[in-house]
């Protein structure tokens, strides 16, 4: 990591910073051959002026090499998890310019990692490089800043939560899906509405925003991450082999089952005895939908039942990245698996309506 400590005039208002790890955002054309490669963050600044009409300290660290985030891994989230507590004392906000990729990921990952938070983290980045005319990185760049830090009457963040901000939309984090590669509504939060939109005002959706129990307490940091788990994606024309080869792989301790409609899988006879074979080896089951909208319910369908019976855990209305996210952190806090199972069906940071 480096620190490009870069103090706007200020006049100490709010303090920010700013986390570069990389993405379209800070990217430009190499003209030897076309490609969308990085370039140095104090240029992203540079590109957007308006950043100096805020009178706010704005500082900035950049990850060091910066990555296109198909390339961010758990140790990306425990370094970004690592930046924020070092820092938690000295800023009222955290903005994570990350690429559009995988920032759902990402997102959802930390808000996992970091339970109580009191401080808005705010994931941005764009569809367009912030150096060619059309960008939304500018639009994207100065909502978050402002988002991050805007205060309640007393004093208290009026965000504290991991975000997604992009095309004037504040997502809480582990909602969001990247649901477009060409458009700059590029991300949704299809179970939950915005926490916030932008337009001539900010307009906070307070009722939703979640709140700490405590202002005064620190947050905790779990940075202890198990990664061993499999995504089953049901198709039509599954084999056994495939659904074998991922519910029951030695090195897999929980598997992601996206089902069809509202928790919905074929009544085959193999299938229902792989789904008990993997139970009886004691895996972490977890049932999400591929529908972009709408929760699992395994008492609608005997189809859904089934899996019920079987032992397979409810995953409500979570993503995929957000259910992802969940395990990882939960396995990596727990080693047993019942206790896993148990907080699976927990609405910890707001990821699941129940
Ligand atoms: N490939 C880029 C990334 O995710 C795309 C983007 O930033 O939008 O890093």
């Amino acid at each position: 990591m480096i620190a490009n400590s870069r103090h706007y005039p200020s006049d100490r208002k709010a303090s920010l910073l700013m986390i570069y790890t990389g993405g379209t955002i800070g990217m430009k054309q190499d003209p030897s051959d076309l490609t969308l490669k990085p370039f140095n963050f104090e240029q992203i600044l540079e590109e957007v002026p308006e950043l100096h009409k805020f009178a706010y300290r704005i500082d900035s660290v950049s990850f060091d090499p910066i990555i296109d985030s198909s390339d961010i891994e758990p140790a990306s989230w425990m370094d970004l998890a690592s930046m924020i507590r070092e820092n938690y004392d000295s800023y009222d906000g955290f903005i994570i310019l990350h690429g559009t990729d995988t920032m759902s990921y990402s997102a959802s990952a930390l808000s996992f990692m970091i339970e109580g938070l009191t401080k808005p983290v705010i994931f941005t980045g764009s569809q367009l490089p912030i150096g060619v005319p059309r960008t939304d990185g500018k639009e994207n760049l100065i909502s978050s800043v402002e988002i991050a830090a805007a205060k309640d009457p007393s004093g208290h963040a009026r965000v504290p939560e991991v975000c997604v901000c992009f095309d004037n939309m504040l997502m809480r984090g582990n909602r969001t899906s990247k649901i477009n590669a060409d458009n700059f509504r590029a991300f949704r939060s299809e179970n939950l509405p915005p926490l916030a939109e932008a337009g001539i005002y900010i307009r906070y959706n307070d009722g939703l925003i979640r709140k700490p129990d405590d202002w005064n307490r620190q947050p905790v940091f779990h940075t202890a991450l198990d990664t061993r788990v499999s995504i089953l994606k049901l198709h039509p024309g599954i084999t056994p082999q495939v659904v074998r080869d991922i519910l029951c792989g030695k090195e897999t301790r929980a598997v992601i089952i996206e089902t069809f409609g509202s928790g919905n899988a074929p009544s085959r006879p193999w299938f229902i005895s792989m789904i008990k074979e993997a139970a009886a080896m004691d895996k972490i089951l977890l049932n999400v939908t591929q529908c972009l909208a709408g929760s699992v319910n395994m008492d609608i369908y005997a189809n859904g039942k089934i899996l019920k019976e079987a032992g397979v855990v409810c995953g409500y209305d979570c993503t995929t990245e957000s259910a992802l996210a969940k395990l990882f952190h939960l396995m990596g806090k727990y080693k047993e698996n019942r206790e896993v199972r148990e907080l699976l069906e927990e609405n910890l940071r707001g990821e699941i309506s129940k």
